[in-house]
């Protein structure tokens, strides 16, 4: 079946009749990403309507304890100093069906693989690192923030994986996939990922995606290839994630349209 056929098929099968639960876990994170989230307005409304119970977020919800849901947005990184802090995520692992690291921080470290301690009243915590040296995460969402329409897509698709039927699951496996092959990739980010993995295997074709998505400027085109100066860079991974030539996966682009018309259709 092509694609327009199956957008319009998924379409006439909206709306949905059961939600996923989706809750927000905040480690040692800024909430920019949930703030993020929030930035999507009325999007948020009718993921809340119609796709999502928004079932544990300190931030917004009385509820204590994690409890048992379908998706983990999971925010900042972990100190390793903090016995709370590392038996939350653990048992975010054990109670989500879907662990996603939201954010750099919780992906990569971000600015907390700058920390080094020493500062009061918590001196002694120094060691901050990303969710998955102590989890499985099944996907990232990188930026520093992830845009409001990253973080809404992925609720919509994990809505549609979870919930929907064939040609759903389908599309919206198609989506996540460069994001859940980014998981696997590693816990490590930098500028140096454009040097190393793209400009030093010849991938590099000048476009500057890299440069538009780095959020401290750390990257400047200079005759027509990345510069990257290492001293500003926070370790976020956005460069890479955005770089067309990183994991660009013609299956996932040919889906694109569909992809595209199918989020469009479900957020009318
Ligand atoms: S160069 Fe910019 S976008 Fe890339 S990892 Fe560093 S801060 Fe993030
Ligand atoms: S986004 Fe990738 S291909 Fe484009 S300029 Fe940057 S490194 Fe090169």
């Amino acid at each position: 079946m092509d694609v327009e056929k199956k957008v319009e098929k998924t379409k006439e099968e909206m709306p949905v009749v059961e939600k996923i639960t989706v809750g927000h876990v905040h480690l040692s994170g800024c909430t920019g990403c949930l703030v993020s989230f929030a930035d999507n307005y009325e999007g948020l409304f009718k993921i809340l309507d119609d796709y999502a119970d928004l079932v544990y977020a300190l931030t917004l919800a009385d509820v204590r304890h994690i409890p048992e849901m379908d998706v983990a947005l999971v925010e900042g990184s972990v100190c390793l100093q903090d016995k709370s802090s590392v038996e939350e995520i653990k048992e975010a692992r054990e109670k989500a069906k879907v662990v996603v690291a939201l954010g750099g921080c919780a992906a990569y470290g971000n600015i907390t693989r700058f920390c080094r301690g020493g500062q009061w009243n918590q001196p002694q915590m120094e060691s901050y690192v990303p969710i998955a040296e102590l989890i499985d995460v099944d996907l990232y969402i990188p930026g520093c923030a992830p845009t409001p329409q990253q973080i809404r897509n992925v609720c919509i698709m994990a809505y549609l994986l979870l919930k929907g039927n064939d040609e759903q699951k389908e599309l919206a496996g198609a989506y996540l996939k460069p994001l859940m092959d980014l998981a696997q990739r590693g816990d490590e980010a930098c500028g140096c990922d454009l040097m190393y993995d793209v400009i030093n295997q010849g991938l590099c074709m000048g476009c500057g995606s890299c440069a538009a998505a780095c959020p401290v400027r750390a990257i400047s085109m200079e005759y027509g290839k990345p510069n990257i100066d290492r001293d500003l860079c926070i370790k976020c991974g956005a460069c890479y994630a955005q770089c067309p030539r990183s994991f660009f996966n013609f299956d996932v682009m040919n889906e694109f349209e569909g992809i595209s018309e199918l989020i469009k259709g479900v957020m009318e």
